[in-house]
């Protein structure tokens, strides 16, 4: 991130340079087609451009959320857009336009949807391991160029990874800055953010959050692409935290069938209590699992989620799919991404994934078992 750029105490940026538009939106843009998705305070959509036909994904954030003024944290969530302009795997922001009650980020439409689908999917439109090391790569370059500029996401999940086509399967877009801190300030940045499974044990305890918390939700993010299944999602909210704290996670054969073990080697390389120990994006980039080095195969008891070898046709025996219905696992905030989304088992429990938290220091309370 540029010298140049004001931040305030919690790391937020509130200095852009991209041009706010007070004309009307609907006189240079069509809106086409059905929701893109939603979150707690915004709509996305696509849209055309009309002088040039071109397709965008616009996302219509209200300003006022819970009586509360938010346009802040909207020009951070530019301005993370804006220093990220050079990274070929963060969505790219074309304009803004502001009204009364929204600001609207014209973006780069990531055409192929969130690599959720996917992570729920079917054994034969589940990804391949083959299909993860190539989307972990560009998640993970895409990370470490966000991290040089001091950048933290902080709400790295499947539905904010989107791909530029899915069938066949595109490029990765990283999206929705909406929490996303810079953490080159001198004073440290402590808040409660990101969404329950997700989140690292550091974001709990309330202690200073580094490129490394960032880390922490990409090992959980690759456990998901990897197994279909959330590995601290407890019944309860409670245990979800608990979990965490305690780095309670399966690596079974069970869960792991027909995974590679240089994967597994990766994920343990992440999934590291200590922040200090996590391996970096950089260090990730040069694991054997993502450099061609094969390791031998377990058994597989699914070949349809291997993936160094080309996948086989033959039907699987595994999971009976019945998921429960969803734990609310929020303390501040909870709903789900999109009404009819599938949902996708846990480990120990199903569940659907939530929305992020955030919060002030006075909840920490309530957050830690
Ligand atoms: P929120 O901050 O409310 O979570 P997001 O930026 O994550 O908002 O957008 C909500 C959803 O909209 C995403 O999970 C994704 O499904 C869809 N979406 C967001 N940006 C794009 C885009 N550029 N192209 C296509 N779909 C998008
Ligand atoms: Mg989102």
């Amino acid at each position: 991130m540029p010298d140049s750029v004001m931040m305030n105490r919690s790391g937020m940026v509130s200095k852009i340079h991209t041009r706010i538009r007070t004309d009307t939106f609907k006189s240079s843009y069509d809106l086409v087609g059905k929701e893109l998705g939603r979150g707690k305070f915004a709509v996305v959509k696509k849209c055309v451009e009309k002088s040039t036909g071109k397709e965008y994904a616009a996302k219509f954030l209200r300003k006022r959320r819970k009586g509360q003024d938010c346009r802040v944290d909207i020009i951070n969530e530019i301005a993370v857009l804006e220093s990220a302009e050079a990274n070929p795997f963060v969505v790219s922001l074309h304009e803004v336009y502001e009204t009364t009650s929204e600001i609207i980020l014209v973006l780069e439409c990531a055409a192929g949807g969130e690599i959720f689908n996917q992570c729920v999917a079917d054994n034969d439109e589940a990804f391949t391991e083959k299909d993860v090391i190539r989307l972990a790569r560009q998640i993970l370059t895409g990370v470490a160029g966000l991290h040089r500029n001091n950048v933290v996401h902080l709400d790295l999940k499947p539905q904010n990874i989107l791909l530029t086509s899915s069938r066949p399967l595109g490029d990765i877009r990283i999206v929705d800055f909406g929490l996303s801190r810079c953490v080159d300030s001198v004073e440290e940045v402590r808040e409660i953010l990101g969404t329950p499974e997700y989140v690292a044990p550091e974001v709990l305890n309330y202690e200073p959050i580094s490129t490394a918390t960032d880390m922490w939700s990409i090992g959980v993010l690759i456990y998901v692409m990897l197994t279909g299944a959330s590995p601290f999602l407890g019944e309860e909210k409670q245990e979800t935290f608990l979990n965490i704290s305690q780095v309670n996670v399966d690596y079974s054969q069970d869960v792991f069938d027909g995974v590679s073990s240089l994967a597994v080697d990766f994920i343990k390389s992440l999934l590291l209590k200590n922040p200090r120990k996590r391996a970096t994006a950089e260090e990730c980039l040069k694991h054997p699992w993502l450099n061609g080095h094969s390791s031998p195969l377990p058994h597989l008891r699914n070949p349809l989620r291997s993936s160094l070898d080309e996948p086989e046709t033959s039907p699987s025996e595994s999971e009976p799919e019945s998921p429960a219905p969803s734990p609310d696992l929020l303390i501040v905030a909870s709903y789900k991404t999109c009404s009819g989304q599938s949902e996708m088992k846990s480990v120990r429990a199903a569940f659907a994934f939530d929305e992020p938290f955030s919060g002030r220091p006075e909840i920490k309370q309530e957050l830690i078992c």
